[in-house]
């Protein structure tokens, strides 16, 4: 029989967290009911979650770091190179089957078609934003001219509030942007700088480069491959208990945001937009991303899946993959047994610019604002679409609502008032917390078929090495 008690024993946090979620909703719906807070008071009780954020927040830095440069010390250049190009196959062929998904449900569908915007306001200007700002500004993250301030304050990720977009107040968490300080201070109204922004992509670049020249350094560099390996077990270690909190700051999450949510009515309006997001987002993970693990891997796709649940949880609930990588390396290490020279290589670098679940989303709702516009796209135009909708989805960054304000690359792309996104913020909240689950789906199934497909060449360095820094 199934030894219940082991079952319980080894799955504790998961259960716990799961219980959270569902007490969570349950201690929202009740206050909603029956007690009145005052603003302020929402806030309070937001309060633990807040915490639990803060706490995934604090480990990414060090995370990235140590993860990166001793993953890629780890691998000779030939064998990280060959790995690198494995991963960023993966992540653009499972993103463009994600758009091309996403694409035909929504045309499919129609969830635009029947539907009048009068419920929603709108705004007159459009702000310009091209997808060569956008490649550009990707591009320069990558040389972070000051290695410090990339790691506290990325000077382009700041948090907008665009006069022009009335439904951005009903936004909570302000969305951070991935736009250059010029384009945003032409169209939209600057209200701070987005303080616990970390230039990810400018420190990943950073640290391969790093990386492969620690490994390259033979008995000196040795020296510097042992702190950073060090480095890296520690700060699992304070993740391991920071887990130990997660039940707690999850449920007051929830909790406080069914609190605060104030337009409900606004779920039914745009029901059928949500059943196409939500339904192409349950497709892609359940579907295509497991087939291709399986013709890849030849393991039981959801087994995998089940393995990866308290990242899957994690994600939904605070919608932010950066954040989430912590768990998700976690799970990905201890519970699907990926090798640590994969995980520590291709996790960060997915949680940053393969995004799935956000391309997927860029794409249908695109065309949802097309079809409420009565605007007949052309072929050009949805392959114009697809690209952008993925150059938008890398240019993401792993926090919430980074979707929304990158969705604007692809409205201006085909002619579509980019200030009409504002007709889908309201209910971005929600879909946010789902894409981003989806985000680190991809990641960790990636993890698993680069794995796979490098398995020759992490064999022969098993043999060659003599001590395995990472896998000791
Ligand atoms: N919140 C998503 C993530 O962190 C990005 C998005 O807004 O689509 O993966």
């Amino acid at each position: 029989g199934v030894n219940f008690k082991g079952l319980l024993k080894r799955n504790w946090l998961l259960i716990a967290t799961v219980l959270s979620v569902l007490l969570g909703i349950s201690l929202g719906v009740v206050v909603r009911e029956y007690a009145s807070l005052s603003h302020l008071h929402k806030q309070y009780f937001g309060f633990p979650g807040e915490i639990l954020m803060r706490m995934l927040k604090l480990v990414i830095l060090p995370l990235i770091i140590s993860s990166m440069i001793t993953g890629v010390a780890a691998l000779d250049s030939e064998v990280s190179g060959k790995i690198g190009l494995r991963a960023v196959i993966y992540y653009f062929s499972t993103t463009i089957i994600a758009v091309i998904l996403g694409i035909i449900l929504v045309m499919t569908i129609k969830p635009g078609v029947s539907q009048t915007t009068e419920h929603i306001d709108r705004a007159g200007t459009t702000p310009n934003v091209t997808t060569v700002d956008t490649l550009l500004d990707l591009i320069r993250n990558m040389f972070p001219e000051n290695l410090v301030q990339a790691c506290f304050q990325q000077s382009t990720n700041v948090v907008v509030k665009a006069a022009s977009w009335p439904g951005l107040s009903s936004l909570n968490e302000s969305p951070p942007c991935f736009l250059s300080w010029q384009n945003i201070t032409k169209n939209y109204k600057i209200i701070g700088t987005y303080s616990d922004g970390i230039n990810v992509l400018g420190l990943i670049v950073f640290c391969v480069a790093f990386g492969l020249v620690i490994g390259k350094m033979g008995e000196k560099g040795r020296i510097l491959l042992e702190f950073f390996d060090a480095l890296n077990e520690a700060t699992m270690k304070l993740v391991q208990i920071i887990m130990c909190y997660m039940p707690v700051g999850i449920l007051f999450l929830i909790a406080a945001k069914i609190i605060e949510v104030e337009d409900w009515e606004i779920f039914r309006k745009m029901g059928l937009y949500m059943v196409t997001v939500l339904s192409g987002l349950a497709i892609h993970a359940t579907v295509c991303l497991p087939l291709i693990f399986f013709i890849i891997v030849r393991k039981n796709p959801y087994t995998f899946t089940l393995g990866m649940a308290q990242a899957l949880v994690t994600a939904l609930m605070i919608s932010s993959s950066s954040a989430t990588l912590p768990v998700t390396f976690r799970c990905a290490e201890e519970n699907n047994r990926i090798d640590k020279r994969i995980t520590r290589f291709v996790l960060p670098v997915g949680a940053t610019i393969n995004m799935d679940g956000t391309a997927l989303y860029e794409a249908v709702a695109a065309i949802f604002i097309a079809q409420l516009n009565d605007y007949t796209l052309d072929v050009g135009q949805i392959v114009t679409i697809s690209i952008t909708a993925t150059v938008a989805s890398i240019g993401a960054a792993g926090v919430p609502n980074a979707g929304l304000v990158t969705m604007v690359i692809v409205l201006t792309a085909v002619g579509l008032p980019a200030s009409d996104v504002t007709l889908i913020v309201a209910v971005d909240w929600l879909l946010d917390r789902f894409r981003t689950m989806i985000n680190v789906l991809g990641d960790a199934y990636g993890a698993g078929i680069v794995q796979k497909l490098s398995k020759r060449e992490l064999e022969r360095m098993d043999l060659t090495s003599d001590v395995d820094v990472a896998n000791p």
